[in-house]
C-alpha cells in the first residue's frame, strides 16, 4: 500500500537544515511535497527589496530540494484553497509548517488548522524561527516582559537551546506529477527600472550563503564585535545575517550553536533583541500601526512631503544621515547605528510620523522583519515598550563623528563630499568657501544645505513632546 504524502508548506523558513517542519515530514517516512504559496490575500504584501531577495531565496531552496529529489511546488492563491486542492489531488493526510507570528499569518494559520481538523487532515506546526516561543517566558506579574534586560536575563538562565537539526539525508520525494508555477512567474524582480541590479553582487542569497556569512563573521568580526559593532565605517563589524534570518535561510539555533563556544555575550544579546521584538509583536499584533505607549497616538506629527522625500533619497544635507539612507537604497541594508540616527532624524528633526519611516524600511530593506522593524521604530520614537526616551534626540553631526570618525562611511555613500577634509565631512557648512571650492563642493548645488537646523529641530521636537505630556 502506498503511503499518503505529507505537505511541507515553506514560508519564511527557506532552508533544509534545522527546519523542524521539514525534518518532521522526512522522519514520518511519507513522501514529501514541498510547497510555497504566493498568498494573494496578505494584508501586508512583501516590499520591493524583500520580493527581490525572495526570488533568489526560492531559487536556492528549489535547487537544494531538487538535489535531494524533491521538487518545489509553487502555487498562487488563497492558502486554505491551495492546500485543500493539493490534499485532494495527492490524498495527503498531513500538512506541516513552521509558525509565523505576525497577526495576519497567525489568524490565517489558525483558520486553516481548524478547517482541516474537521476534514481528518492532520496539521502540525513547529517553532522554526525563534530560540523560544514568544509566549513561553513570563514574569510573575504579567503576560510578557516589556523590558529587555530582565527578559534576556531570564532567557539566558532558563533556556536550554537544543542543538540544531542536520539537513536530512534520505528524503522520499512525492513522485506524482504536480503542476507548479515557475519562480519567474511570481514576477518578484523589478524590471522598470531594474534598481536591484546593483544589489546582486553584494549578497549570496540562500542557505549556503547564510552559512558562509556566519563563518566569515565568526572568523573576521565576532572577536571585535563588542567594540566594532558600533562603527558604521567598518565593513565586517557586524554579521549581516539579518536578511538570511528574515527569510529563514538560517535559524537562530544554528547561529547560537556556532557561536556559543566563543562566549559572545553582546552578539547573542542582539539575537536576544530579535527574540524580544517577537515577544512584543506577538502580544501587540498592531505593533507596526499603533504606538505601544498610547499617549504617542496623539503626538503632533507634521505632514512634510518634501522633507520625507529628502530623507528617503539621502538629500537632507546631513552627510551621516544621507550616507545611511543611500546605503539602504544602494545595498538594501543599513548599519544598526545609522538606522537609529536616520529614524531619529525623521521622527524628531522632521517631526514625521514613525509609521512613514517603518513603511519605507518595509519596502527597501532586504532584511525587513515584521517584529524587529516595528519594535525598533517604536524604540526610536519613544513610544515603544522598552524605548529610548523621546527626549533622546540623536545629533546627526556628533553621531557621525563618533561612529564614522574618519568619514569613510560618508565618502563611500556620498561621494560628492569625498574631497572634503575630515574636519568638515560631517558638517560641510562649517568649511570656508575656499575649502569647499578646493573640495569641489557647492552647497545647495552639488550637495544640499541642511534641510532643517539641528538646534531649531531639537527645540521643536521637545516642544511637541510637551504637548502630549500636558
Ligand atoms: P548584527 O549586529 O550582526 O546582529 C545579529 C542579528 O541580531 C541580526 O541579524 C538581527 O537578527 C539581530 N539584531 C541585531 N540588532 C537588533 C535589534 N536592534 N533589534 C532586533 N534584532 C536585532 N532588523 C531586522 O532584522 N529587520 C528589520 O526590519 C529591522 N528594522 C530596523 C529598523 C530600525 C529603525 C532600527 C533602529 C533597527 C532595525 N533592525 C532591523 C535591527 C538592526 O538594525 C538589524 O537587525 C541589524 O542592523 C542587522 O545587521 P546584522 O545582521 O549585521 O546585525
Amino acid at each position: 500500500m502506498s503511503l499518503s504524502p505529507v505537505i511541507v508548506w515553506f514560508r519564511r523558513d527557506l532552508r533544509l537544515g534545522d527546519n523542524p517542519a521539514f525534518h518532521y515530514a522526512v522522519e514520518s517516512g511519507q513522501p514529501v511535497i514541498a510547497l510555497y504559496i504566493d498568498e494573494i490575500d496578505r494584508t501586508r504584501p512583501h516590499g520591493g527589496a524583500s520580493k527581490w531577495w525572495l526570488h533568489y531565496s526560492l531559487k536556492s531552496l528549489s535547487n537544494d530540494l531538487s538535489a535531494k529529489g524533491v521538487k518545489l511546488i509553487i502555487r498562487r492563491g488563497v492558502a486554505q484553497e491551495i492546500l485543500s486542492q493539493l490534499c485532494r489531488q495527492t490524498a495527503a493526510s498531513l500538512i506541516v509548517w513552521n509558525r509565523r507570528y505576525e497577526e495576519d499569518g497567525r489568524q490565517r494559520d489558525g483558520a486553516i488548522k481548524s478547517g482541516f481538523s474537521q476534514s481528518g487532515i492532520d496539521v502540525k506546526s513547529f517553532n522554526g524561527a525563534l530560540l523560544t516561543e514568544p509566549w513561553r517566558i513570563k514574569p510573575a506579574s504579567s503576560d510578557y516582559y516589556k523590558v529587555f534586560t530582565p527578559y534576556w536575563k531570564k532567557i539566558r538562565s532558563d533556556l536550554n537551546v537544543a542543538p540544531p537539526i542536520e539537513v536530512p539525508q534520505d528524503i522520499k520525494g512525492y513522485s506524482g506529477a504536480l503542476n507548479s508555477l515557475s519562480i519567474d512567474e511570481l514576477d518578484l524582480l523589478p524590471s522598470r527600472p531594474d534598481w536591484a541590479a546593483k544589489l546582486q553582487p553584494l549578497w549570496q542569497i540562500g542557505e549556503a550563503g547564510a552559512h558562509d556569512a556566519l563563518s566569515a563573521f565568526i572568523e573576521n568580526g565576532l572577536s571585535d564585535y563588542a567594540m566594532g559593532r558600533n562603527r558604521a565605517d567598518l565593513k565586517n563589524s557586524t554579521s549581516k545575517l539579518s536578511p538570511h534570518l528574515a527569510f529563514g535561510e538560517i535559524s537562530p539555533r544554528q547561529i547560537w550553536a556556532a557561536c556559543t563556544q566563543y562566549d559572545p555575550k553582546i552578539f547573542l544579546s542582539e539575537i536576544g533583541w530579535r527574540e524580544f521584538s517577537y515577544v512584543l509583536l506577538f502580544h501587540n499584533p498592531q505593533l507596526a500601526h499603533k504606538a505601544f505607549k498610547a499617549q504617542f497616538n496623539s503626538f503632533p506629527y507634521a505632514k512634510d512631503d518634501k522633507g520625507f522625500h529628502a530623507w528617503c533619497y539621502g538629500q537632507t544635507g546631513y552627510p551621516y544621515i544621507d550616507a545611511g539612507m543611500r546605503q539602504l537604497w544602494q545595498t538594501g541594508w543599513m548599519h544598526n547605528r545609522v538606522r537609529m540616527a536616520t529614524a531619529s532624524f525623521l521622527i524628531k528633526h522632521l517631526l514625521i510620523d514613525w509609521r512613514e519611516g517603518e513603511k519605507w524600511f518595509h519596502d527597501t530593506l532586504v532584511d525587513f522583519d515584521p517584529a524587529s522593524n516595528a519594535a525598533s521604530w517604536q524604540w526610536v520614537a519613544g513610544s515603544g515598550a522598552d524605548a529610548s526616551p523621546y527626549f533622546r534626540i540623536f545629533n546627526p553631526i556628533t553621531q557621525g563623528k563618533k561612529f564614522d570618525p574618519n568619514g569613510d562611511y560618508v565618502k563611500r555613500f556620498v561621494p560628492e563630499l569625498r574631497l572634503l577634509p575630515i574636519k568638515y565631512i560631517h558638517e560641510p557648512w562649517e568649511a570656508s568657501e575656499s575649502i569647499l571650492k578646493s573640495s569641489s563642493v557647492t552647497l545647495g548645488k552639488t550637495y544640499p544645505k541642511p534641510i532643517v537646523d539641528h538646534k531649531f529641530a531639537r527645540e521643536r521636537a521637545l516642544d511637541a513632546l510637551k504637548q502630549i505630556k500636558s
